[in-house]
């Protein structure tokens, strides 16, 4: 054999058919199915091969194929329809202009560990990834002024192979990032932006990658250049990959990497908002640049920076957090502590729940919420948990007024639609749904959808499912080489007309996949009824590190080939968003079993509900939200938010489930109506689940609340302090500094009722407090009556708070409040007197976690 040279020829792409890599450069196309059934005509055997990669798609189609459809015009005419869709999209105005035309300057950088925006770009590992991608699209539907940051991975996230015996096995595939759907960042002159990074003893050079995700662009970091030591070409190697060490070297060149580079092009962000913690040294980044810039100290800059940053949490359990040993810290951070001017414990205090607790290790989480003034977790019960969880950083504050909110998350309903969804949606409830995601009254239409036509479009979608889970089948059994009638049974699963459950998510044990195979026996005999067929689709990865996960994925595996099981339990293999869309389009039920409290949210029950698939779920997460609002009108709740020690709950809650899906939800499947087939109470539902719970559980209403609650009051809040050099952050560093200083003296010296211990309904508890304020003016704090209904016990866990009002001042000179607390109910009633530092240019009134009780 002589010795074969490779070469790649590109086809070129004809004049008329230019406007498809314009499309194919923004991710728009991602949620636009007048874009994608294009670049699906291309080819659609390689757009499948290529994982919908358009670039790629356009660089291995045939050039002969390219010149066929450069003359189609079928293919032309969708082309233009394609292309003044996204015409009209990139220059619309959008709901962020109007409605604050003040703040057109503002820049919120949004900064995340991981984008899920498309199949395409393995950047994403599970649903952290997915919500970040699907708050970009929605800030570019929004016409947000957001940037995202985030890392160029070399190594997409793991594809997921299962060898015989059902044990996952990862392979990393190489991310071509000429290839993908991005484009590199260069500068004036054209050449590649590199920006610099301090490491300890060396720099570290990255270059960027610009993803368009509609109006809003997505900036990636990649240190895979050949200037970099090779260690240092790793950092942006793996995605949640590595040890400590390297952990920290990846989340410094998120954070001050990030940092650099928006500076670096000129974006200077006007507030941050940091998705999980993994970007929270960027505070140091942005805190050392004001110091430098304005000669500010680092506790004026520190001010000027925490009103302007976001923090959202999506950890429910401490041991899933980013906490690295102090040693690890101190190393890499030098370079950055010398330029703060802070000691070595300073700098470890920022990520130390206890800063003096000198042995403690440093949590990521811990430095976002002492550098930043805005904090939530992502559902109503999980923020609950973040503030039981942290509450150590506010030890004075009873639990419940510990200042992390929640904000709810959603999902981007027209990317996680099916396109049938989409064309039926549009057809009852009008073109703007797509815009007006959260406009419950137009989502009210939905019941207007005839039962027939929401069924047809339904089933067309289970058996859509159906054959997807055929063929990926068939692929996986011809790649592990097994023989012809081997491969042929691999297709033989499924039915398409069986009730289909399907359960797809990351293999973490908490969420307890293999619950419905508790019982064997009990489950064979809810799939195998002949007139009532059930059937399970399953679907997701393990951890590369843990065990437990991939031994639930095993057991899935086997159950599935038992001869009873094997064709109504299948496993697909290697769980992406693509498998994620055909899923929740294409089954009738959702199932979700996490341990309560551990799903902080969760948001494929949110996909499933958008396309009228009904959840079956324990109530944590979203689903106790959905559940409080609208019951069982939407899905089926298993159990009723009780909480157990881990693992104590699992087989009670598998018996709860049997008998929920014997009892309820398989008989109200198969309950049809005689004349036309049609299970009508089940439509019912449908119906309600797709105009009640889309129009609350979208990112529309998501982002909208993080720019009303968050955005524009750290814009305007940072403004504020940044005005006039720092004049005002100045202010209320020095305010601060004096408060600390005199609250030592602070006292509440007596409290007297000045009504008597029994009162009728109606009337008011009188109460005056004689208070020391020391150094202070009544002007630095407020004096407030905390009370409630006294349960047994001292507490006062859910108290309500009443501002005192100055009265006099005693002879002594101290101030004397009153205040009054009305007798709404009757019963056994506590108060208490506080005291608190109060400041207009304060972010939240528990800012410095300063309060002196009586
Ligand atoms: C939506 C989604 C998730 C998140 O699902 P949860 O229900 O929140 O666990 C994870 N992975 C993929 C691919 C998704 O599309």
């Amino acid at each position: 054999m002589p010795t074969l040279r490779r070469y790649t020829v590109l086809p070129r792409l004809p004049a008329p058919l230019e406007r498809l890599r314009d499309i194919a450069h923004n991710l728009w196309w991602a949620w636009s199915p007048v874009a994608v059934s294009l670049f699906v005509r291309v080819d659609p055997d390689l757009y499948d091969e290529v994982f919908g990669n358009p670039i790629e798609l356009l660089s291995r189609a045939s050039q002969r194929r390219l010149d066929e459809l450069s003359t189609d015009d079928a293919f032309l005419s969708h082309l233009e329809m394609a292309w003044s869709t996204f015409q009209a999209y990139m220059s619309r105005e959008g709901w962020f202009k109007k409605t604050y035309p003040d703040a057109q300057n503002a820049r919120i950088a949004y900064f995340s560990m991981e984008y899920g925006l498309h199949q395409c770009l393995p950047i994403y590992s599970g649903g952290l990834g997915v919500l970040a991608g699907d708050h970009l699209k929605t800030a570019s539907d929004l016409g947000i002024p957001l940037v995202g940051v985030g890392l160029a991975y070399a190594e997409g996230y793991f594809r997921q192979v299962l060898n015989d015996d059902g044990w996952q096995g990862e392979r990393y595939p190489i991310n071509d990032w000429p290839r993908l759907p991005v484009q590199p960042v260069r500068t004036a002159d054209g050449k590649r932006l590199m920006i610099r990074v301090a490491y300890p003893d060396r720099n570290v050079l990255a270059q960027l990658w610009k993803v368009q995700v509609g109006r809003v662009p997505l900036f990636l970091l990649d240190t895979n250049v050949e200037e970099n030591a090779k260690a240092d070409r790793a950092i942006t190697g793996p995605l949640y990959g590595g040890d400590q060490e390297f952990r920290v070297r990846q989340e410094i060149m998120l954070g001050i990497g990030g940092v650099h580079a928006l500076e670096a092009m000129g974006m200077t962000p006007t507030a941050c908002h940091m998705n999980e913690g993994h970007s929270a040294f960027l505070a140091l980044e942005r805190i050392g640049r004001l110091m430098r810039e304005r000669g500010a100290s680092f506790a004026v800059a520190g001010e000027a920076n925490s009103a302007a940053s976001i923090f959202t949490t999506h950890t429910p359990v401490p041991a899933g957090n980013d906490v690295f040993q102090a040693d690890l810290v101190r190393r890499y951070l030098e370079p950055y502590r010398a330029a703060l001017g802070i000691s070595e414990e300073q700098l470890l205090g920022l990520g130390r729940v206890d800063p003096r607790d000198t042995k403690s290790a440093f949590s990521m989480p811990v430095l976002a919420i002492r550098s930043a003034d805005h904090y939530n977790g992502v559902s109503a019960l999980h923020g609950e948990v973040s503030r039981k969880m942290y509450q150590t950083l506010w030890p004075e504050l009873p639990e419940h007024e510990v200042p992390i909110g929640s904000v709810t998350n959603g999902v981007h309903i027209a990317s996680w639609i099916s396109s049938e969804h989409g064309a039926l949606y549009t057809r009852y409830l009008g073109p703007r749904w797509a815009d007006e995601v959260d406009d419950a009254a137009l989502w009210a239409r939905a019941q207007n959808i005839p039962d027939a036509e929401l069924w047809q479009t339904h089933e067309h979608r289970r058996h859509r499912l159906v054959q997807l889970c055929r063929h990926w089948r068939r692929l996986a059994a011809e790649r592990r080489q097994l023989a012809p009638e081997e491969v042929e049974r691999a297709e033989q699963v499924l039915d398409p007309r069986a009730l289909t459950i399907g359960f797809a998510r990351r293999f973490a044990t908490y969420k307890r996949a293999t619950l419905l195979f508790s019982d064997m026996a009990r489950v064979k005999r809810l799939l195998c009824d002949p007139d009532r067929p059930v059937q399970l689709v399953f679907a997701g990865k393990a951890h590369p590190q843990d065990k437990g996960g991939k031994e639930l994925i095993r057991s899935i595996v086997h159950a599935s080939r038992d001869p009873e099981l094997q064709r109504r339990v299948v496993f697909i293999e290697d769980y992406d968003m693509r498998i994620a869309r055909a899923m929740v389009s294409g089954v009738d039920v959702w199932l979700n079993t996490p341990r309560r409290p551990h799903e902080a949210s969760g948001t494929s029950g949110m996909k499933a509900a958008a396309n009228g698939a009904l959840n079956v779920s324990v109530l944590d997460g979203w689903w106790a939200e959905a559940w409080k609002s609208h019951g069982s009108e939407v899905g089926w709740a298993i159990g009723r938010g009780e909480e157990y020690e881990d693992g104590l709950g699992d087989a009670l809650e598998a018996e709860v489930l049997y008998d929920l899906l014997e009892r309820e939800v398989v008989p109200l499947f198969f309950d049809r109506t005689p004349h036309d087939q049609l299970p009508r109470g089940w439509i019912k539902r449908m119906k309600n689940a797709i105009s009640k719970l889309v129009p609350e559980f979208n990112t529309a209403r998501m982002v909208r609340e993080y720019t009303e609650t968050f955005y524009v009051p750290a814009i305007t809040l940072s403004e504020k302090l940044r005005a006039d050099n720092l004049a005002e952050a100045e202010r209320l560093t020095r305010w601060k500094e004096k408060v600390r200083q005199a609250w030592p003296h602070v006292a509440i010296h007596s409290v007297a009722l000045r009504s008597k211990e029994q009162l009728y309904v109606g009337e008011a508890m009188d109460v005056e407090a004689v208070v020391d304020l020391g150094a202070l003016a009544s002007d630095d704090v407020v004096v407030e009556l905390y009370h409630g209904p006294a349960a047994a016990g001292q507490d006062l866990p859910h108290g309500e708070v009443i501002p005192m009002s100055l009265a006099s001042r005693s002879p002594e000179g101290r101030h004397i409040y009153h205040g009054a607390i009305p007798a709404r109910d009757s019963g056994s009633h506590a108060f208490a007197v506080r005291i608190m530092p109060h400041n207009t240019a304060l972010t939240h009134p528990y800012e410095t976690s300063l309060v002196r009780w009586g």
